[in-house]
């Protein structure tokens, strides 16, 4: 493909109109201007030009979007709603995003890179799954009556149990897939009467505002959703220092889940971290060829591997080690590279330049380890980040390249023997967020899938987060878990309620 730059002569009217030069903060549903005049340019990774500034917000933007939040958590519009308004409104909600479907997903192929049909139908089609899914619950959030005896003499009680939001949430998403993450916070919220500050990364603010903005045209109370950009040691860190805030929900890296863990517990957070993995891909030598190497392709490659869940450390049974390599190399060299707004492209460039330079320099660490790239290993020429999908084969166990998330279009290659050294490897690593299998022999498959240590366990499929399906990680991949039923629960206390009744 020629085109790397997106044609922004291409974006539909709504995209253009919402593109302004200089964006605000959205607060207590009114675009306010930040605190300061700091800005930063949100950057277009095809082109490295400058899409917009956008306001770089401080501890005071922060109080003022937490106390919107709080003043919305205290209204009784809100706090009071019946359930099935709040499942009303959600679901009204639900349908003005789908009919911005289209603007936001040019907006997420212009900040992150993704190709926009991916923007539109795959990151979109789950941020609407994910509300309407969401949207059942409110009606069903419900205590217990519980039966305490007579534990004084001659006095009953009648005890139950209920469950109220914990209060106002701060969420700090990444750059990877930033509307579908955001939602993943959203929505329990909305669903539980909590209220919510959202701290995008630095780097893909766009949507995340465009989203705040429908909310409110949808009818949901200024101040439930609120939106502060600024760099994550400034807005996200007086975000998770903030003491009206009683929930973090945080997805991202190791390193910042864990710095935030530790500053949370000043003021008792409630925390909920989504980090990162270096999930392991099992392909027994039974599988359906074929398949297997679509599904380990597009679990690396989609969304040029910048996917926490990504498939990147592939172990193939000996006996077709080489088959198998020669099948996902070719795969890899069809996929077309280039910018998100192009209809052909598979792949588009990495997020920003300081990433495309670390992923770089992951490929030459696991070269000089030992390993071998069989096909891509470079970067691409010209304006924007671009890397080519790479298969790296037979890198030592413990280098860098194995056992690091390096976040881009790179998976390693090494064979084994039987299933309990298969079990062994992929166990090998300090995360356990994802994991996948590839089998046809159903019992090889359950003997494989009660030794591996990860939260989630995909047989014969490549990663698809379902909002009914609890997402988190064992180990050093996090804590707690975004989506599901598990996600109600991290967003509401669970009172005690006990009553003398003689
Ligand atoms: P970070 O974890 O540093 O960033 C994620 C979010 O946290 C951003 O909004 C960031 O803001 C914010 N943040 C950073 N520091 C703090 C802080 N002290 N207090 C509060 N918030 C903070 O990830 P990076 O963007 O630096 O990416 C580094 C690596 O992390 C990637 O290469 C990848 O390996 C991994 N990653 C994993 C993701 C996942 O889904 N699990 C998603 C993204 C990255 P700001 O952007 O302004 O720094």
């Amino acid at each position: 493909m020629n085109v790397m730059s997106n044609d922004l002569k291409t974006l539909i009217p709504d995209t253009q109109k919402f593109l302004r030069q200089e964006m605000k903060q959205f607060i207590g549903g009114e675009w306010v201007a930040s605190s300061n005049s700091d800005s930063f340019s949100v950057i277009d990774p095809s082109s490295a030009e400058v899409l917009a500034q956008v306001p770089k917000g401080n501890a005071e933007d922060i109080d003022a979007a937490v106390q919107a939040a709080n003043t919305a958590f205290n209204d009784p519009l809100w706090r009071d709603m019946p359930p099935a308004n709040r499942e009303k409104l959600m679901h009204r909600f639900a349908d003005l995003i789908e009919g911005h479907a289209e603007e936001l997903g040019q907006l997420e192929a212009l900040d992150v890179g993704m190709p926009s049909f991916i923007g539109q139908h795959v990151e979109v089609g789950n941020v609407l799954d994910t509300l309407r899914y969401m949207a059942g619950w409110p009606t069903k959030i419900n205590g217990r009556t519980m039966n305490i005896g007579e534990p004084m003499p001659e006095k009953r009680f009648f005890a139950y149990t209920c469950r109220e939001p914990v209060g106002v949430v701060g969420a700090i998403v990444p750059w990877n897939v930033p509307l579908m993450i955001a939602m993943w916070k959203i929505a329990p919220a909305l669903a539980t009467g909590c209220t919510i500050v959202i701290k995008p990364s630095e780097v893909t603010p766009l949507a995340t505002l465009r989203l705040a903005e429908l909310a409110v045209d949808a009818g949901i109370p200024a101040g439930v959703i609120n939106v502060v950009n600024g760099l994550g040691h400034e807005a996200g860190q007086a975000l998770v220092e903030h003491p009206l805030v009683n929930k973090i929900s945080f997805t991202g890296s190791a390193v910042t889940g864990k710095a935030i863990n530790r500053t949370a517990t000043e003021t008792l957070k409630n925390v909920t971290l989504e980090l990162g993995g270096k999930s392991p891909v099992i392909l027994l030598d039974d599988a359906n060829l074929d398949k297997a190497v679509q599904g380990i392709s597009m679990g690396i490659f989609g969304n040029t591997g910048q996917v926490c869940v990504a498939g990147s450390r592939l172990y193939i049974q000996r006996g077709i080690f080489d088959k198998a390599v020669d099948r996902l190399t070719k795969e890899a060299r069809s996929l077309k590279v280039g910018p998100g707004l192009h209809p052909e492209t598979k792949i588009g460039p990495l997020v920003s330049e300081a990433h495309r330079d670390k992923v770089m320099g992951l490929i030459e660490a696991g070269v000089k380890a030992g390993g071998e790239v069989v096909t891509g290993g470079s970067q691409i020429d010209g304006p924007g980040y671009y890397v080519e999908p790479t298969v790296l084969i037979n890198p030592p166990q413990s280098s860098q390249v194995v056992q690091e998330e390096i976040f881009g279009p790179v998976i390693t290659a090494i064979p084994f023997d039987d299933i309990d050294e298969a079990a062994a490897l992929a166990n090998d690593t300090t995360y356990g967020l994802s994991s996948y299998v590839w089998s046809k022999d159903i019992q090889r498959v359950h003997q494989l899938v009660p030794k591996i240590r990860a939260g989630q366990v995909y047989v014969n499929s490549s990663p698809f987060p379902h909002p009914a399906m609890p997402m988190g990680g064992y180990r050093q991949s996090g804590i707690g878990r975004d989506l599901g039923e598990e996600a109600i629960n991290h967003y509401t206390e669970h009172k005690s309620v006990v009553i003398g009744i003689n």
